[in-house]
């Protein structure tokens, strides 16, 4: 029902009292190993609420690509459209400081040859899903070319992360755009104003159909030719917010794909988001649907 186009890569984490200058070299802690990636992400997170979930990525025919399949299948993901080779696995070589701010280098890696060939060999795969979600962490040609082949009837979400200016044939179809405020002033270009509801509205204008602007833990805001609205975040103790958007995002798309609306779809992703948000790590912190029931 729901299928997941996007990233895929391994994530290496290695905590250090502080980073290397040019030609330095210092010591950090052992090394941490998580599969990540924002389409690899997404995929967990829906399929562990109990999405009908499907992956369209590609990853290396190596050890991190077999770590990614594994916890894919291991969510429930269906894996028939993780495509392998062509490159070795995407990488995120990430050090960590004692106050928790991130230094991150990305190797795209096989994530940068999922091309527009491998979105029309999956035509069929795309055809089949009522939801497809995607992110920028694979080619722009690559997301323009999966706007072209879908359906009428399929619907169409976007997180434009890493940010960029977005072409106005995938802005037409996004529903929603879904940003947090970085992303929503890079897609704006020039300035938009200051306040929440400013950037949905000069979002808006660039011709999607709905629009979705992710507050941490001030909730998000939805908006569309009907109306803005505001949706509170849930109270909880933040104590990793890394994956907060991936599981806001697959959530809103599940319950949108299920036909729930999007001020409704909006505050169950709230309450995914803030579940994730209370537990270390990106896909470790997905939470179930028995789970959100809770909070
Ligand atoms: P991103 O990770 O993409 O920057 P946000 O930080 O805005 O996205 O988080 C996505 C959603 O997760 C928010 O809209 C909110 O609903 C929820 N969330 C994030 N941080 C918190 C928090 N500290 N408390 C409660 N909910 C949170």
């Amino acid at each position: 029902d729901l299928l997941v186009v996007g990233s895929a890569n391994a994530d290496l984490v290695v905590a250090v009292e502080r980073r290397p200058g040019a030609g330095e070299t210092v010591l950090g802690s052992d090394l941490a190993l998580h599969p990540g990636g924002k389409g690899a992400n997404q995929a967990v997170a829906a399929a562990r609420l109990g999405a009908r979930t499907a992956l369209l990525a590609r990853v290396g025919d190596d050890a991190h690509g077999r770590l990614l399949l594994d916890s894919q299948r291991a969510a429930g993901v269906d894996t028939s459209g993780v495509l392998v080779g062509g490159a070795p696995t995407g990488v995120a070589l990430i050090t960590v400081d004692p106050s928790g701010d991130n230094s991150i280098v990305v190797s795209p890696g096989a994530n940068g040859r999922l091309t527009p060939d491998d979105i029309r060999a999956a035509s069929a795969l795309i055809t089949a899903s009522r939801v497809v979600s995607t992110q920028l962490e694979i080619p722009l040609e690559t997301v323009e070319e999966l706007v072209r082949g879908l359906r009428p009837g399929t619907r169409f979400v976007l997180n434009p992360s890493p940010p960029q200016e977005l072409p106005a044939a995938v802005l037409a179809v996004c529903d929603p755009l879904i940003v947090n405020e970085h992303e929503a002033r890079v897609v704006l270009g020039a300035d938009a104003g200051t306040t929440p509801e400013e950037w949905a509205g000069a979002l808006l204008a660039l011709g999607p159909r709905s629009v979705v602007v992710t507050l941490g833990d001030e909730g998000a805001l939805v908006a569309d030719a009907s109306g803005t609205a505001r949706v509170p975040a849930v109270k909880v103790t933040a104590v990793d917010t890394t994956g907060a958007g991936d599981s806001f995002t697959a959530a809103l798309a599940w319950r949108l794909g299920a036909g729930g609306s999007l001020t409704a779809s909006a505050a169950y992703a709230a309450r995914v988001g803030a579940v994730a948000v209370t537990r270390q790590g990106a896909q470790a912190s997905f939470p179930t649907a028995e789970e959100v029931a809770a909070v």
